[in-house]
């Protein structure tokens, strides 16, 4: 069997999964994978599927499965993945689960699931000032991680934006969206035994070093 290594953070929006998956990339040698990137790629280059993910993203709606999993299967079919990958904003609902499930079978299934645990007002607080660079999609927030210059990225200079599903209205729904749809996957892994369950209300760098951990012991014991 060809052994790969799939890791699937979860959490409410804002709890940390894309700063976290973004700071493992490179230590582990395994891409994030984010559906949430790749909706917003799309969408800045208005492909179909960003057409078409962008009404569901206003509304902080999840965008249908067909096209999220149909999507997510391509994704992983690329060769940078071929070691795995840190799965970021999927899976999403049970049907999505079982889907990556499928996908991940013929290589030994998910290794880990971290939990990042956060309050929903440390989530609102988090949300609704986190900035994104529009060249690169590095992710900072203008109290908690600001970048060195106000509006601009560290790395390249690129504009910092706020995204427009970061409004308060829209992270209200995406939140409910979150309890009903998702937070069903916590039972669902617990019970497969692969779940695990970090404080999130730390600093960026403590989640960091607490995660390599979990995950460096995974990744020993295959
Ligand atoms: P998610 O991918 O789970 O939605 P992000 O990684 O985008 O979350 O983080 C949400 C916001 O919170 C961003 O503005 C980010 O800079 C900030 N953030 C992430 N981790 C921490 C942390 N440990 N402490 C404070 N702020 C954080
Ligand atoms: P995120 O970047 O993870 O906060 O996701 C932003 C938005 O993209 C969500 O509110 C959804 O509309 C859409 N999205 C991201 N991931 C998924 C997914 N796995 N399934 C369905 N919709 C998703
Ligand atoms: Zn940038």
């Amino acid at each position: 069997m060809n052994r790969r290594t799939f890791f699937v953070l979860l959490g409410v929006p804002g709890a940390g999964k894309g700063t976290q998956a973004k700071l493992l990339e490179e230590r582990l040698g395994r891409p994030q994978v984010s559906t949430g990137d790749i909706f917003r790629y799309n969408l800045k280059n208005k492909t179909a599927l960003g057409l078409l993910a962008q009404s569901y993203m206003d509304k902080g709606e999840l965008v249908p499965d067909e096209v999220t999993i149909r999507m997510v299967e391509d994704r992983l079919q690329q060769a940078d993945a071929a070691q795995g990958a840190i799965l970021d904003g999927f899976p999403r609902n049970l049907i999505q689960a079982e889907a990556l499930g499928r996908m991940t079978a013929p290589y030994g299934g998910i290794s880990l699931v971290p939990l990042i645990h956060i309050s929903d007002e440390e989530a609102m607080l988090r949300i609704t000032g986190r900035r994104v660079c529009r060249s690169c999609g590095a992710v900072y927030h203008t109290a908690f991680n600001p970048p060195k210059a106000e509006g601009v990225c560290d790395l390249d200079g690129g504009e910092l934006y706020q995204r427009d599903d970061d409004k308060p209205e829209t992270v209200r729904n995406r939140l409910y969206v979150y309890y009903k749809q998702t937070s069903p996957l916590i039972g669902y892994y617990f019970a497969k035994g692969l779940l695990v369950e970090l404080d999130g209300k730390r600093s960026i760098e403590s989640v960091q070093s607490e995660l390599i951990g979990l995950l460096a012991e995974k990744e020993v014991a295959q």
